[in-house]
């Protein structure tokens, strides 16, 4: 028997490393397509880029580790077909490799701009640490900054932006910033909040193209209403698409990501996808869910190496998450749906705050605003079922912790 791992992200390598924590012995190879050892991606919209020279980020395994754990890891090379009937992958320098397990922990690819003016010299995006790297190039002699696209990275990188102290703008059709994920009472805190830091949102405003300067790089972005906003330095955060497309080229069922049942298998059995490019059975939201966090790679990851096991279980962990954007430290526990019903506690004026989100009268999500205490007593929480109603959250002398006890 072998296992083969294509993607060396936070997913892949936690299938690995999972699969040899649980005592299995025989042959695990990782393909990986980047140049790098496997790293860290959060830091990359956040401490690397701010102000005043940051190290690199921090790989997720020491090198050491791929030897000590007996695992072969193939650097630098993509996965380019898989061949099911046979059992095989075929590399893109033409390697063939056997597997008896196959995991997909391909990650996902971000969105590009299609408007004209979106391949000018000074328009970016982030996921990589190449990426980031030439962000960080261009970031340190940039004046004038243009962030398209209000989500997570967007955000992070508008406060790292203002660090280095470019007029920052924020251009978003929503009318508040990171409105698919978070609750509008969250959403909405975060507009005055990053203008206090500096950044000028135009939100409500779609993007039309990007012009050129006299010299032919990017000059200035122009939204659909004719504003102008001038620019020397672009970068896209409008979402990514899971790399779903070996897998349905070799005829899995795709659909926004690889679609997987609650042990994380594809409809081919023998092969698994986590992170994210798996679209999953989510039972804490009785909805399919792809996720896009380090907390689903890593959980997802110990949970295929058990399914590959024969230990597997229906997959319900916890969603969790973070963002830090300047002095702002979100964490989420829970699924958030703007639909929620909302209540919060603490002190928005104070940066300290958490919005409670309940369905059908009970306790689902939390956004904790630096309060960290409440993050911690939240996971607890709502990893253990305690039923939290609205009334109960309400009545006088709440908190979190208190409901732990
Ligand atoms: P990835 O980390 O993307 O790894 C997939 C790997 O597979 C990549 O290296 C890819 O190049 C490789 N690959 C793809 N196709 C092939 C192929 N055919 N052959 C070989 N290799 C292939 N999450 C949080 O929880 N909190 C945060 O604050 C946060 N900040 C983030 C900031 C940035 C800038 C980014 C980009 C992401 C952030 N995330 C954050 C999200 C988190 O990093 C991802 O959800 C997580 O890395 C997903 O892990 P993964 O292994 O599924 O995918």
């Amino acid at each position: 028997m072998s296992v083969l791992i294509i993607g060396g992200g936070q997913a892949g390598l936690q299938v690995a490393d999972s699969l040899r924590s649980e005592g299995y012995s025989l042959p695990i190879t990782v393909v990986a397509d980047e140049a790098q050892l496997p790293y860290q991606r959060p830091p990359l919209s956040k401490d690397y880029l701010k102000s005043g020279g940051v190290p690199e980020p921090m790989p997720l395994r020491g090198p050491a580790f791929f030897a000590e754990h007996d695992i072969t890891l193939i650097q630098g090379f993509a996965a380019a077909s898989v061949d099911r009937a046979n059992r095989t992958v075929a590399l893109d320098d033409g390697r063939i490799l056997g597997y008896t397990y196959l995991v997909f922990a391909t990650g996902a690819s971000n969105r590009r701009l299609s408007c004209p003016g979106a391949s000018l010299p000074g328009v970016h995006g982030l996921r990589t640490l190449d990426d980031a790297r030439r962000l960080h190039e261009s970031l340190i002699r940039a004046t004038n900054v243009v962030v398209v696209g209000a989500g997570f990275i967007g955000m992070e990188f508008a406060a790292a932006a203002r660090s280095h102290g470019c007029r920052t703008t924020v251009l978003s059709p929503s009318d508040r910033p990171m409105a698919r994920t978070l609750s509008p009472d969250m959403a909405r805190w975060f507009i005055p909040a990053h203008e206090r830091l500096g950044v000028e949102l135009h939100l409500g405003q779609s993007l039309s193209h990007v012009e050129p300067d006299a010299r032919g790089k990017v000059g200035a972005v122009v939204s659909e209403s004719g504003q102008r906003h001038q620019a020397d330095l672009v970068v896209a955060g409008i979402g990514v698409t899971p790399n779903d497309q070996i897998a349905a080229e070799s005829g899995l069922d795709v659909q926004n990501g690889i679609l997987v049942d609650e042990q994380l298998r594809t409809s081919d059995p023998r092969i698994l996808a986590v992170g994210d490019c798996a679209n999953f059975p989510n039972p804490r939201g009785n909805c399919r869910s792809r996720i896009e966090s380090v907390q689903n790679a890593t959980d997802q990851g110990r949970h295929a190496a058990r399914t590959i096991l024969g230990l597997g279980s229906e997959y319900n962990a916890l969603p969790w998450f973070w963002s830090t954007q300047g002095p702002y430290r979100l964490q989420i526990a829970g699924l958030v749906d703007p639909r929620n019903d909302t209540l919060v506690l603490g002190d928005p004026l104070a940066s300290k705050f958490s919005v409670l989100g309940f369905r059908d009268n009970q306790l689902v999500a939390v956004e904790s605003m630096n309060r960290p205490a409440d993050h911690m007593a939240a996971r607890a929480l709502l990893g253990s079922g305690h039923r939290i109603t609205r009334e109960l959250a309400r009545s006088r002398g709440f908190s979190l912790k208190s409901a732990l006890r």
